[in-house]
């Protein structure tokens, strides 16, 4: 529209130095994206007047003898003469939007400083709407990373686990791959609350769920927290070995850990875990499943807890 030579954005950073994020130029004139200037390219006079919104017009560079290192190093981008206005924002100084002339010297006109001025305040409007935008989008992922996972633990929560556990369910249906699904429930825990008090039993939930999540390790294993003091974890393209092979880990890291339990014949924190496995029937649900992990999580109680009972899922088919 003005038949500039090269037109770019300057942005400031906290320290005053400023890189140059975006330009547009005329073929064969060299670029000067991603450079950057420190604070000593600006002097403080002229940073004071950008802040105040003024525009600085220079029709020809080697008259603008502030700053003769700016000058030589203008010359040596070709530029004869230059306009600057600055792009505020919230009142502080974002930016410089900066048109060169490089072909010939340019006695720059008050109309096409207008048309600057305003082209740079409606960058100003669009910074601002971008930045809203980019805000928006991080809390909308806050929000859904909160929906997923449980604000105690931090592993995930009932409602995406049940969401979890159907998208593997169909999914390893269609593959004809074994789904396991673990239960566990730590042993005498009201106990350790009564004991310790509810703070500390919270901590003792926290550091389960972390050795949980620590050995539930496939990159599509999935850790949750089931219910009060119980959690789940669903171990998609697992056989029964392998979910037994990671529930007797899990019993090994608790005793290694030893968090001590005074109220427990164990005397230190357990868990009894129910152990389940299946290849999903297509256009059936998980509830058997659940089930079954329920069942094998209840004889393990029954049994003196402090250990992991297997039951298969068989479907009865007519
Ligand atoms: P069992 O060995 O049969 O599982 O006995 P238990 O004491 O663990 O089971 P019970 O169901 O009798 O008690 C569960 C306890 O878990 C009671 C409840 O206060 C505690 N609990 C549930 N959710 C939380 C929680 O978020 N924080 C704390 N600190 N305690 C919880
Ligand atoms: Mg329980
Ligand atoms: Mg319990």
């Amino acid at each position: 529209m003005l038949n500039c030579d090269r037109v770019l954005c300057l942005r400031f950073s906290g320290n005053k130095t400023s890189t140059v994020v975006t330009e547009s130029l005329t073929p064969d004139l060299p670029s000067v994206l991603n450079e950057t200037f420190t604070e000593y390219d600006f002097p403080q006079e002229y940073y004071q007047r950008y802040c105040q919104g003024y525009p600085r017009i220079i029709p020809d560079i080697t008259q603008d003898i502030l700053v003769p290192c700016l000058v030589n190093y203008l010359q040596t981008l070709g530029v004869k003469s230059k306009l600057i206005v600055p792009i505020l924002k919230d009142n502080n100084l974002w930016g410089l939007l900066i048109v060169h002339q490089c072909s010939h010297q340019r006695n720059w006109q008050q109309s096409e400083v207008n048309i600057i001025l305003s082209l740079a305040s409606q960058v100003s409007i669009a910074i601002q709407q971008s930045q809203l935008y980019h805000k928006l989008e991080e809390a909308n992922h806050e929000l859904h990373r909160l929906a997923m996972v449980d604000g105690l633990t931090q592993v995930a929560n009932r409602r995406y686990f049940d969401t979890y556990l159907l998208t593997e369910w169909k999914r390893l249906a269609r593959e004809k791959l074994p789904l396991s699904l673990i239960l566990c429930d730590v042993d005498f825990f009201k106990r350790y609350n009564d004991n310790y008090g509810h703070l500390q039993g919270d901590e003792c939930l926290k550091k389960v769920a972390g050795i949980l999540a620590k050995l539930a390790k496939r990159p599509a294993d999935l850790v949750a927290r089931y219910g009060g003091e119980e959690f789940a974890l669903i171990l998609p393209n697992t056989d029964q070995y392998g979910a037994i092979t990671v529930a007797e880990f899990i019993q090994e890291e608790l005793a290694q850990v030893r968090m001590i339990h005074p109220n427990s014949p164990h005397h230190y924190v357990t868990l009894s875990q129910g152990i389940t496995t299946c290849i999903p029937l297509p256009n059936t649900n998980f509830d058997l499943l659940i089930k079954k992990a329920d069942d094998a999580l209840y004889k393990a109680k029954a049994k003196g807890r402090n250990q992991a009972i297997f039951y298969q899922t068989e479907f009865i088919t007519n």
